[in-house]
């Protein structure tokens, strides 16, 4: 390999040397038509117009403006690598779902990781929570672990996401990132304190996506062959270590090689160096679940390793490059409502929301037919339903077996020896406010036992980095809500909020913003 060149580099040419001495394959147009000129349109004399029964250069270009497909709305940003989980601790006590069979059991996988916030070409390193989605093509079809390398999210209550994710994205007049409205939101909702102490923290930026933990951070249920039920937390942990970028190396690298992230995950395993992660569970009773201390579904907190530790079950490793982007990572759609007999959810309402909206938001980026693409596809389990049709149906459509049941003709049947344990539901229905659930115990042991002195300086310094952008008045909320944390984590971000409030005070001239959205006449309907 020339210096310099790495293995995402000579992507290309190792593609050629695979093919060995084969010759290139003869063209043909997207019907398999043999093409004999694809370097000149077929014009009317050599400075002529062309010709609409130049049918090769209108598939091409017709093909070529239809070539994307709805961005992501959250989680644009990203890279997916395949392989494996293997089975190393036998948890069948708690679980029945048949990718903890037994030990040594291995089950395909493939793994996309994340940004949130940016674009599909924004960079890798910024300050953002990562996605750390697993899929797991198991016999009884896909389970989707779909989360985070945090444990914990901003928010608890799913009505608010739309709100919350907006405020990440851009100023709807300005199409600008905003921290009026990053903050604003965030003071209004000191439920978010807690993970908005993780993002600031030095593991807001991670150094690609090899060296970070993923997390199923809900809580969910397992069910084992005897029916019994627990709550239960996932947890993947990097065997590649820890490693963060530090904030001036991450804006360097921002536009240096703002694809750092994908670049480092495709080299790694192109050079055979395979990342993989330590897959654990927590484990919680319902009668635990009953006298906790909160609400052991507020996915806003996590459950203390001393009285839940962590139980080994298996590793994930990664071993094999998307064969090809669009197909295989584009496509990839996770969905947290993909869970096979022996995991369930439970009442997280964050969870609940997302059980709706991610299969809503695939049907709607890929089609209603997402599931027959082969990447998602469930290909180690056989499908078979009363599901017919639709835009892109490109199996048999299940032939010509009954599409209604019940049916007389051996149509797909229940298989009642599965059916979920019953639960015991009761309670008056209402719009419940969760906003005041102890918003602030588990960001006080974060701050005062977890991180070290000059993690925690490190982190208020980032804080007030980012929130000197909003307005004062947020400012104050905001610096309010970490003193109800603790009064040196207030204190100590108000101090660096003051140093660059006092710099920028120096320079800034103050800007009269006379035309505003409504000083600007709006759009008339005649003039569209
Ligand atoms: P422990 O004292 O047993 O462990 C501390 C946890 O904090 C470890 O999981 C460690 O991850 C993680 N951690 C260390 N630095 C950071 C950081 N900058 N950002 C995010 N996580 C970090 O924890 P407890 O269970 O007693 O909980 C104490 C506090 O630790 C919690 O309130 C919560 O804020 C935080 N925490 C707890 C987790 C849990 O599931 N219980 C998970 C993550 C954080 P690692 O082992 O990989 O170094």
């Amino acid at each position: 390999m020339a210096s310099g060149r790495d293995c995402a580099k000579e992507q290309i040419k190792r593609w050629q040397e695979l093919r060995g001495l084969q010759k290139p394959d003869a063209l043909t147009t997207g019907a398999g038509i043999p093409v004999a000129d694809k370097l000149n349109v077929m014009t009317v004399g050599p400075q002529g117009p062309l010709l609409v029964q130049d049918v090769v250069f209108t598939d091409e270009m017709a093909h070529f403006d239809r070539e994307r497909i709805p961005e992501r709305v959250v989680h644009a940003k990203g890279a997916g690598a395949f392989g494996f989980f293997e089975v190393t601790h036998d948890i069948t006590k708690y679980c029945k779902a048949s990718v903890f069979e037994h030990i040594g059991k291995r089950t395909p996988i493939a793994i996309r990781f994340s940004t949130v916030a940016g674009e599909s070409g924004s960079a890798d390193t910024v300050r953002d929570p990562r996605g750390f989605a697993m899929k797991f093509y198991t016999e009884d079809g896909n389970w989707d672990l779909v989360g985070n390398n945090t444990p914990i999210f901003f928010i608890r209550d799913a009505i608010l996401f739309p709100s919350f994710i907006h405020t990440q994205k851009r100023n709807p007049q300005t199409h600008l990132k905003d921290p009026d409205m990053v903050w604003d939101f965030w003071s209004l909702r000191p439920e978010s304190l807690h993970q908005v102490s993780f993002l600031f923290s030095d593991r807001g930026i991670p150094d690609g996506h090899r060296h970070m933990n993923g997390y199923g951070s809900h809580t969910f249920k397992l069910v084992n062959s005897s029916g019994k039920s627990v709550y239960c937390k996932f947890h993947a942990k990097t065997d590649q270590g820890i490693k963060n970028i530090p904030v001036e190396e991450a804006g360097r690298l921002a536009s240096e090689d703002p694809d750092y992230g994908l670049r480092d995950l495709y080299n790694a395993i192109a050079n055979g160096n395979f990342p993989s992660w330590s897959f654990y569970i927590q484990v919680m009773t319902f009668e635990q679940a009953e006298k906790f201390p909160f609400n052991p579904f507020d996915v806003t907190k996590v459950w203390p390793h001393k009285g839940y530790p962590l139980i080994p079950v298996g590793k994930l490793v990664l071993n094999r490059n998307p064969v090809n982007y669009f197909a295989e990572v584009e496509q990839l759609a996770f969905d947290p409502s993909n869970m096979p007999p022996g995991i369930e959810p439970s009442p997280d309402k964050m969870l609940q929301g997302r059980l709706f909206s991610y299969p809503d938001t695939h049907r709607h980026r890929l089609g209603p037919n997402y599931l027959q693409i082969p990447v998602n596809c469930p290909y180690r389990a056989r499908v078979a339903n009363y599901q017919r049709d639709g835009f892109m149906c490109v199996s048999d459509n299940q032939g010509g077996a009954p599409n209604y049941y019940p049916n007389s003709f051996t149509g797909p049947e229940d298989q009642p020896n599965l059916k979920e344990p019953r639960v015991l539901v009761s309670g008056d229905v209402q719009r419940f406010n969760s906003a005041n659930e102890d918003n602030v115990s588990q960001v006080r042991d974060f701050y005062t036992k977890v991180l070290k002195e000059e993690e925690r300086e490190r982190l208020c310094a980032n804080i007030a980095g980012h929130l000197k952008g909003a307005q004062f008045f947020i400012q104050k909320k905001a610096v309010k809500n970490f003193t109800d944390v603790h009064p040196d984590y207030g204190a100590c971000i108000q101090a660096h909020l003051d140093r660059f409030n006092a710099e920028s005070s120096k320079k800034d001239c103050v800007h009269s913003c006379t035309q505003t959205s409504s000083h600007v006449a709006p759009i008339e309907r005649s003039n569209l």
